[in-house]
This record gives structure tokens, sequence and C-alpha cells, in this order.
């Protein structure tokens, strides 16, 4: 008898599971809305040119004087990774002009993509930080819960979606951090706020910023769509800019995965924003502390294709142009879906489609709906009703807005 034989099924990840469920399904309709990855219009993967062409040189350039052609040699990295990707990182994130980079303020780590970078900041926040709280909004990616909780940190939560209004509920946000106890962590979604398509305004983040440094409460951004949600690499870091700018401290974590479709390449940054140099050298020390029994060193290629195209202001250029047309075929499938629910008919206000950004639209469809969506229609989608604008195309949206349709009529 197995000495595991008393090891109980686990139940399938809720997100990648929908993707087990769709491919398990014969019919020729199918169409997966489950996980975040990007597709093109004929419902493909898509990598992007650029990242073909940093690859081709990283295999055939014969300079070797370049940091990042290691990728070729197939070296360890250090244990905080490749250190051009890390300062480019860093750059991307808070500006080329950053007067907290330019102070050296901040310390950036490479990492296992943004899950990888989110659990290591937790896990430094849980041997370093005076307060163990973290509150994550309500409802939020279904992993941060499960990231921090095993990082060593415990999990509270702040309003956040107002189901009413599909929009933002301000008032509770504010709330909610008003009354969390001093120096508590606070996890906020730097843009494209996943799943709810829910961002606040400019001025609303101000007014966050302000409570939150009044009550001392500590940024914890997780930044997975930069130039994902409005096209504009800058403007999607704004957030994150504002409250570098005021001199205090914070962290985010960083992932290339979706504006690089880098994936499976696992290549993100964990920032560290002190308030001092020395701060963030010896919180440096700290991380290869963490990381060093966690993974030993981060892996070389991703971040490799990273820097190449990162330090070339030429392929940086490409890269923001293939950027923005995928951003901008989100956008055109979002308007293309609410046109074609108008042309139905279909009961309800449906704008909330049009007015949320980033790859997923929160529908406001319910369990019920998802599962009858999924059994008629052959349509797959996380059962809190969120679905992956990227996973539309033009020849797809007719028959989601008939299945959504149906399912609210
Ligand atoms: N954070 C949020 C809000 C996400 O939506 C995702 C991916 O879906 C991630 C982090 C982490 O992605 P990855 O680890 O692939 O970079």
């Amino acid at each position: 008898d197995s000495v595991f034989a008393h090891v109980v099924k686990a139940p399938e990840d809720p997100i990648l599971g929908v993707t087990i469920a769709y491919n398990k399904d014969p019919s020729p309709v199918k169409l997966n809305l489950g996980v975040g990855a990007y597709r093109t219009e004929e419902g493909k993967p898509l990598v992007l040119n650029v990242v073909r062409r940093a690859e081709q040189l990283l295999i055939n350039d014969r300079q070797a004087k370049l940091s990042v052609l290691v990728s070729r040699v197939k070296e360890y990295l250090p244990i905080v990774g490749l250190a051009e990707f890390n300062k480019l990182s860093a750059k991307l994130m808070f500006g080329e002009d950053s007067p907290a980079i330019r102070k050296n303020r901040v310390t950036t780590v490479q990492c296992l993509s943004g899950t990888g970078s989110l659990r290591v900041g937790g896990e430094f926040l849980a041997r370093h930080y005076h307060q163990k709280t973290i509150y994550i909004p309500q409802p939020t990616w279904g992993n941060h819960p499960k990231v921090f909780t095993l990082a060593g940190l415990s999990v509270k939560t702040y309003r956040y979606y107002d189901p009413a209004t599909r929009g933002l509920n301000f008032k509770g946000l504010l709330e909610d951090l008003d009354s969390a106890p001093s120096g508590a962590i606070v996890l906020l979604h730097a843009c494209a706020h996943n799943p709810t398509g829910v961002d606040p305004t400019p001025e609303q983040w101000e007014k966050i910023r302000q409570l939150m440094r009044s009550r001392k409460l500590m940024p914890f951004f997780d930044s997975a769509y930069q130039g994902f949600a409005s096209g504009s690499l800058d403007v999607d870091a704004q957030a994150v800019r504002m409250f570098v700018a005021d001199g205090g401290e914070c962290l985010v974590a960083q992932s290339y995965a979706k504006n690089m479709g880098l994936y499976g390449e696992r290549v993100g940054a964990l920032s560290i924003v002190c308030n001092a140099a020395d701060v963030a050298s010896r919180v440096e020390s700290q991380l290869k502390l963490v990381i060093r029994p966690m993974y030993s060193n981060p892996p070389i290629h991703g971040a490799s294709i990273v820097a190449t195209i990162l330090r070339d202001k030429n392929m940086f250029n490409e890269w923001t142009v293939e950027l923005k047309a995928m951003a901008d075929r989100i956008i055109t499938m979002r308007q293309k879906l609410f046109d074609a629910l108008r042309a139905r008919g279909t009961p309800g206000d449906w704008s909330h489609i049009i007015k949320q950004i980033g790859m997923f639209t929160f529908t406001g469809l319910n369990k019920e709906q998802v599962a009858f969506m999924t059994k008629e229609y052959h349509i797959y989608m996380t059962s809190d009703g969120r679905i992956s604008m990227a996973g539309l195309s033009s020849k797809t949206v007719p028959h989601l807005a008939d299945a959504i349709h149906a399912a609210v009529t």
C-alpha cells in the first residue's frame, strides 16, 4: 500500500481549471475566455516580432561584450538576477528620470514573473516588516490570498468593487483603509485591476495616496499589465509613480508575461523603494537570503530578451508599437461586444464593458448564467463572470453575444 494512499485529490486551480475543462470539450464552436493570455484575431498565441528579433541577436551576436549575451552560454545568474535587466526594469516602472533611482533608493531584483515577485516581496515583509497584515482588494486575483498567506502574512480584504454600479466602491475603500491598523500593508493593482477592470481615477489615486501616507500604510503594487491597459507604458505606471514621487517607501512587483508576451519565460522584478540608499542596500542583502533557499537564482533567457529590448532605442520603440496594437485590439473587442449586445436588445446596461480597462471584463453574469453559457454555448470562463477580452475575436463576438443574450433573458 502506498504511504501516500491517504492523499486526497486537490481541486483544480479555479482559473487554470477552466482551460482543462475547455480542452476536454470536442465542440468546434468552443471558446476559452478563462485564462488571461493574449490571442490574435485568429485565436492564436502571439510571439512579438521584437522578441523574435531579440532572440536572434542573443543567438547570433558574436560581440560577447554585451552582458545580456550570457543567455548564450547558459551560466548561472547571480541570486538577484541580471543586473542590466534590473536597472532597466526599474526605469521602465519609475520613469527615466526618477529621483528615487538616481539617489539609489531603489533595490530591484529579478524574480519569477509577477507571482514570484509577489512571493519574494511577501516573504521579505514577513521577516523584516513590523506589520504582518496585508489588505487585498475584494475581489482580487485568486492567487493573491494564497501567495501572501504562504509568505507568512495574514490576509484581510478592503472593499473595492460595487456590484450595483459595476464600478469602484471608493467610499468603502477609503473607510476600510482608514480603519486598518497603522503600518498595515496594502496590495494595490497598479492598473487594469483583475478581475474587475475597474481602476481608480488619478484624482481618486491621489486621495488614496494621501490617506495611506497619513495612516502609514505600506503600498505593495502589483503591476502585471503595464502598457497593456491603456497602450501607454507611462500612463499605466502613473499610480505607482505618484506614490514614489512623495518620497515614501513602497514595493512593486512587475511582470513581463502580458506586456512582452513572455508568459512561460517567467520574467519579472521586485522593486523595494526605500527612503535612503544605505537602507536599500541592506534590504537587497536580505532579499538574497529570501531567494537563495527558495530557487537559488532566476532563469536567464527571458531576462536577456527583456534587457536586449529595453536597452536599445529602436527595439524599445518597436515594442511599444506592438504593445499598443495588443491593447487596441482588446479595446476594439470591448466595443464590438457592447455593440453586439445592443443590436440584440439584450436587457440591462452593458456600458461597463467599454468602461472597464485591461484584459478582462467583469460581466456581472452570475454562476448559474456562466454554467448555462458553458453547457449550451461551450463558452468557458471563471464562475465569477470574468471574461478575457484578449481571447475574443471579431469572428467569435456574435457567438458570445448570443450566449449572454440567452443567459439573461
Ligand atoms: N497579478 C495579477 C493581478 C495577475 O493578473 C497576474 C496574472 O494573471 C499576475 C499577477 C502574475 O502573472 P505572472 O506570474 O504570470 O507574471
